[in-house]
Order: structure tokens, then sequence, then C-alpha cells
């Protein structure tokens, strides 16, 4: 890929990002691009932050730590940027996921909540998290089913080292971006009835309608990268 189809897919997604929240009337501004980056190389994700992509979303905390270094103390947070954790975490990486990411979008049971909770009190840090909902209660999906989601909820708020900032859903994949829409409108009202307002939703298929749904996060991939990366 060159940089050119690169800059001219940021910009089109950027675009299409603003026209989503202003069909319902929403600041665009409280909308974060974050760049889906799994499969990428440091070359891409170097390329895009040169054109103005600060947040990019990794799904395996090795291939997070080959692209990005971890960041420390008097560290220019604007060139650094955030790096978010989107994919599924489990526990044997939980030591070197917190402090690493600067928000876990995959907190989806207790005992990962509480083993990120007690390694965040190790360090004295606060960890941001969300929590995965598998909204469409499919099986085979990560996430909390919407059953479970209140009391997990309710667990994370009361870990003092945890800082929940919302709810995560990835949907099932549907060939028309409207299907998407009632699970997009679940997890809101979902958020809503638990006091919270920040949703992480929506990818390159349909991150429009999750904007008029109320996405606070958006997670784009292959709209940015391409589909030609090597999935990892
Ligand atoms: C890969 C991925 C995305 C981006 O998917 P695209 O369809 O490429 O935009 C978003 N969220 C998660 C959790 C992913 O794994």
């Amino acid at each position: 890929m060159n940089e050119d189809d690169l800059a001219g897919r940021i910009a089109r997604v950027r675009t299409a990002i603003r026209a989503a929240a202003a069909r319902v009337g929403r600041d665009p501004d409280t909308i974060v691009l974050v760049a889906a980056s799994k499969g990428t190389s440091q070359v891409q994700v170097d390329a895009a932050r040169q054109l103005g992509v600060t947040v990019f979303g990794e799904n395996r905390v090795q291939e997070a730590y080959e692209k990005f270094a971890p960041p420390k103390p008097g560290d220019d947070l604007r060139r650094r940027g955030e790096v978010h954790l989107i994919g599924p975490l489990q526990t044997n990486k939980v030591k070197r996921a917190v402090g690493f990411f600067d928000l876990i979008h995959s907190v989806d049971r207790l005992d990962l909540a509480e083993t990120i909770g007690r390694e965040a009190a190790r360090r004295s840090i606060t960890q941001a998290v969300l929590v995965q909902v598998n909204i469409s209660a499919e099986a085979t999906k990560h996430g909390a089913t919407p059953d479970a989601t209140p009391s997990l909820v309710a667990a994370v708020r009361s870990l003092p080292n945890l800082s929940l900032l919302g709810l995560m859903a990835i949907p099932p994949p549907v060939d028309d971006p409207e299907a998407a829409r009632p699970w997009f409108s679940l997890l809101r009202q979902l958020a809503v009835s638990l006091k919270l307002s920040r949703l992480s939703m929506g990818m390159s298929s349909d991150f429009e309608v999750a904007i008029e749904e109320g996405a606070s996060w958006v997670r784009i991939g292959s709209a940015l990268f391409g589909t030609r990366r090597i999935l990892k």
C-alpha cells in the first residue's frame, strides 16, 4: 500500500464520521477513531500517525509491544498517541497489558477484572477499561451476556484501581449495516440503564450506523489499512 492510498482512506473515513454525526446532531469531536492496526506493520502505523491518527487498537498484547513502545514518564503523549487493547485478554497476559494500554476494551469476566485490578494496584495506577458485552448472546463470542452485565459492571466499579468508561460490543457480522442497528441500539440502552455514557461499537462495515446510535469509539481496520494486510 502506498501512502496516498492511506491518506485517501483516512480522509474518507473522517468525512464519513463527520457526516454520520451530523445526521443525528452529534458533535463529531466526541467520536474517537480507533485505528484497528492488527496485521499492519510498524511502517503503516507510523504512516497513519504522520497523517494525524492518534489512537490505535491492537488485538494481541505481543503484537502491540512489537509496534508500540511502552509509555514512560516524560513521554510526549501527543506524539505517542494512545494504544487500546480491543481483542480478548487472557489472564496470563494481564501483567503486560496493564499500564501499557491506555484503554482495555475487553473486560468480560469477573476474574479478569480482579486480576487487572490487582496488577494496577501493585503499580499504583488506575487502568481505564470497558466492559465487553456479548450483545447478541451468541455462545461463541467473547463478552458478558446482557443479563450478566449489570453485576459485572457493579463489580468493576467496586475495584478501586479500575476506571470504567463504558461498554463495548462486536455484533454478529451482517451484510447490510442497517441489520447491525438494533444491536447498537440495545447496547446503548443497556449502557443508559447502567448510567454509562460511552460506547465502543462499529467497525469498517457499520461504523456510520454505530455513530448514529451513539458510538464514542469506532474501531476501524480494513477501511483504513485495506484488506490485503497480513492477518496474524
Ligand atoms: C479487526 C477488528 C476491528 C476492525 O475490523 P474492520 O472490519 O477491519 O474494520 C474492530 N474491532 C475488533 C475487536 C477487531 O478485532
